[in-house]
C-alpha cells in the first residue's frame, strides 16, 4: 500500500512536469540546431557584404568597400568562421568587391564566382590577385547556377544574359531557400533585371528581401516587390551616405507593401536566424565596423 502511494506520488510529478514544460516555444525559439542557418547582412557602411551560414558551409556575397575587408575578416572570426565554401562577388563596382582581397588573403575559400564582366580598376585587379593566390578559378555567375551547400538550396538567379556597361546588370541575384523560408539577394540589380526575372516566370517569392542597389530607385520596382511578397526588406547603406540611399520612393513603396525594413545604417548588423519554419531577426551590436 505505501509503495503504491510512493508510486502514485511519482507518476503524478511525472504528469505534472510534463504538463508544466514549456514545451511551445516562441516561434523559432530552441530549434533543432542542426538544422539552424544564419544571414548576416553585415554593417560595412555603404557597400554590401552578406554571409550565409549553415552548420558546416559558409557562403559570403560580397565584401564591402576598399578598406572593410578587415572589419569582415572580425565578424568572421567572431562567427567562428575560419574557412568559406563560397565566395560570390554580384558585381565588380568597388562597394562590391572593394574588401574581397583583404578576405580571400586572410582566409581559405572552396569557390569564387562572379559575372563573366571584365573591369579596368585596381580594386577589380587586386581581387583577381586574391583569387590566383588562393589557387581557385572563377566560375561564371549566371542564372541557373547552383552552388552545392548543405541544408538549403542556393541557386543564382541572374544575370539571364549579358549586362550593358552599366556594372550593376550584370549583378548576380543569389536566391536561398531553408525549408519554408526563404531569401532573394539582388546585388545592386537594375530593374531592367527585375523585369528579366519576372518575365523568366520563375518563383521569386521570398519571406527577405535584401533590397537591391542599396535601396536607389534604380531597383524595387512595384511589380517586382508584389512578385517577391516578402514580409521583410534588408537595405545596406552606409549612415547619411551621399547617394541618399535608401530613396524615398523606395521606402514609400515598401511601406504601401507593408514590408518591415531593416536598415544597416539604423541597425548596424543585422542577422537572419531561420530554423525552416520561422525566422528571427536581431541587431548585433558586437558585429560593428571599428
Ligand atoms: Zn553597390
Amino acid at each position: 500500500m505505501k509503495w503504491g502511494s510512493v508510486a502514485l506520488l511519482a507518476l503524478c510529478l511525472i504528469v505534472v512536469f510534463y504538463m508544466t514544460r514549456d514545451d511551445e516555444p516562441l516561434p523559432g525559439d530552441r530549434p533543432d540546431t542542426a538544422s539552424v542557418i544564419n544571414v548576416y547582412g553585415f554593417d560595412v557602411g555603404q557597400g554590401d557584404s552578406t554571409l550565409i551560414q549553415t552548420k558546416n558551409d559558409t557562403v559570403l556575397i560580397d565584401g564591402g568597400n576598399n578598406g572593410k575587408g578587415d572589419d569582415i575578416v572580425r565578424y568572421l572570426k567572431t562567427l567562428g568562421i575560419t574557412r568559406l565554401t563560397a565566395v560570390i562577388a554580384t558585381h565588380p563596382d568597388a562597394d562590391h568587391i572593394g574588401g574581397l582581397d583583404t578576405i580571400l588573403d586572410a582566409l581559405p575559400v572552396d569557390q569564387v564566382y562572379a559575372p563573366r564582366v571584365n573591369h579596368t580598376t585596381e580594386t577589380y585587379r587586386d581581387f583577381l590577385l586574391a583569387v590566383k593566390k588562393q589557387g581557385v578559378t572563377i566560375k561564371t555567375a549566371k542564372s541557373g547556377v547552383v552552388i552545392p551547400i548543405e541544408a538549403v538550396r542556393l541557386k543564382l538567379l541572374a544575370p539571364l544574359r549579358d549586362g550593358t556597361s552599366d556594372l550593376n546588370s550584370w549583378s548576380a541575384v543569389v536566391q536561398l531557400i531553408h525549408q519554408d523560408n526563404s531569401f532573394l539577394f539582388m546585388g545592386d540589380a537594375p530593374i531592367r533585371t527585375e523585369q528579366d526575372l519576372l518575365e523568366s516566370g520563375m518563383d521569386l517569392r521570398a519571406d527577405v528581401l535584401k533590397i537591391g542597389h542599396h535601396g536607389a530607385d534604380t531597383s524595387s520596382s512595384i511589380p517586382f516587390l508584389q512578385a517577391v511578397h516578402p514580409s521583410r526588406a534588408l537595405i545596406s547603406a552606409g549612415k547619411g551616405n551621399a547617394y541618399g540611399h535608401p530613396r524615398p520612393t523606395v521606402m514609400n513603396a515598401l511601406a504601401a507593401e507593408s514590408i518591415t525594413v531593416d536598415r544597416t545604417d539604423r541597425m548596424g548588423t543585422i542577422q537572419y536566424m531561420s530554423n525552416g519554419q520561422t525566422i528571427q531577426v536581431k541587431s548585433r551590436t558586437d558585429l560593428r565596423p571599428e
